[in-house]
């Protein structure tokens, strides 16, 4: 089935016998039981919830995974993750990752005795591995400098030194990379953003393949207490619908802003993969960069990514706000660097916004 159908048709649960189209919000803390040593499936929607478990099937169909967990949020998510590790792991990740991701591994996982190396090339990550090693993480396209990282290049490494692949699948979502088919045994979601589309929740989620690994997170997920809301389940379901529609949109848009920004002469530099909806742009002077910041006005100037508005950022003081400033500089994150997270505006909209605010 092709991936489109899937986001409109989501999974194949039927939690009722209406014929409801639209999946119910099971609003409903607790279930009872038809009786003693018997379950419907559901106990207590800290551990599972139809809503929740519609969404989570739906995800790890569009993902090519076998399961999924919904979390309160795309750091909830990774909190999670952080669990399956023990003090004294060590884990290496991309060096340019999303900075609350950097800001969770450098204050909350260091502090539980778990150690990271940062690198930026496929040739760095061997030299990176030692005995400790648990798990390769990975961001692909980096975030904010839309590098691409080969995931089945990587998987070989991880495969070869029994390591755990993680990969963060945010910014490209399974319409455009399905990780687990390249070889990651786990990708992480801020359905925040792509996902739900219209910058109206939090969420996050995890996806598997593997059994074991599933039933590990799901313990740790149900013991922490993070879980999706039933409403935001909802919500993330009815942003995925169109997620295929988005995509295809927000990719066209960016290409089109893209050409545009090659032509400026403000324009120092534009990074952009190729794919997608993401693109960051250093301008020569910082003076322009606060400028066009301050006059967008069908873009605004907002962090998150993802959804149908097109936003701004300034990653030094946003999203990479809590990474040391020698680092920063070093990733090319500065005063100059600006984040577009082109939405569904009309192309020639946003070029004429743009070409006031410059
Ligand atoms: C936003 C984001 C996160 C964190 O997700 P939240 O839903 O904001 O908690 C993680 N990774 C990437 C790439 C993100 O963009």
């Amino acid at each position: 089935m092709d991936i489109s159908t899937i986001c409109v048709h989501g999974c194949d649960k039927r939690y009722d016998t209406t014929g409801a189209v639209a999946v119910p919000i099971f609003a409903s803390a607790t279930f009872a039981h038809p009786g003693v040593g018997k379950s419907t499936g559901f106990d207590y929607s800290r551990s599972q919830n139809p809503t929740r478990e519609y969404l989570e099937h739906t995800v790890a169909k569009l993902e090519g995974g076998e399961h999924a967990i919904a979390f309160s949020s795309g750091m909830a998510a990774v909190s999670a993750l952080m669990e399956l590790f023990s003090p004294g792991d060590h884990i290496v990740s991309s060096d340019d990752l999303y900075g609350g991701t950097y800001r969770l591994f450098d204050n909350i996982s260091s502090k539980n005795g778990i150690e990271f190396s940062y690198i930026n090339s496929l040739e760095e990550i061997e030299e990176a591995i030692k005995p400790a090693t648990k798990a390769l993480f990975i961001e692909t396209p980096t975030n904010p400098m839309m590098r691409l990282t080969d995931i089945a290049e990587v998987s070989k490494i991880s495969q070869k030194h029994n390591l755990l692949l993680v990969v963060d699948n945010t910014f490209l979502t399974p319409y455009f990379q399905r990780p687990l088919s390249l070889g990651a045994d786990i990708v992480l979601h801020s359905a925040t953003k792509y996902l739900g589309g219209h910058n109206d929740t939090i969420a996050g989620l995890l996806v598997t393949k593997d059994t074991d690994l599933n039933e590990r997170l799901r313990f740790i997920a149900k013991t922490t207490g993070a879980g999706l809301s039933p409403f935001d389940s909802y919500m993330i379901i009815r942003g995925i619908k169109t997620l295929a529609i988005r995509m295809e949109r927000s990719q066209e848009n960016a290409r089109i802003i893209v050409k545009w920004l090659e032509a400026k002469s403000e324009v120092a530099k534009v990074y952009y993969s190729g794919i997608g909806g993401m693109l960051s742009f250093s301008l020569c002077d910082e003076q322009t960069a606060i400028k066009i910041l301050e006059s967008v006005k069908i873009i605004q100037y907002a962090e998150s990514l993802g959804g149908v508005e097109s936003l701004i950022t300034y990653p030094m003081i946003q999203t990479h706000a809590d990474m040391p400033e020698a680092e920063r500089n070093a990733r090319g994150i500065d005063a100059r660097l600006l984040r577009l997270s082109v939405g569904l505006e009309s192309a020639k909209d946003l070029v004429a916004d743009l070409e006031q605010a410059f």
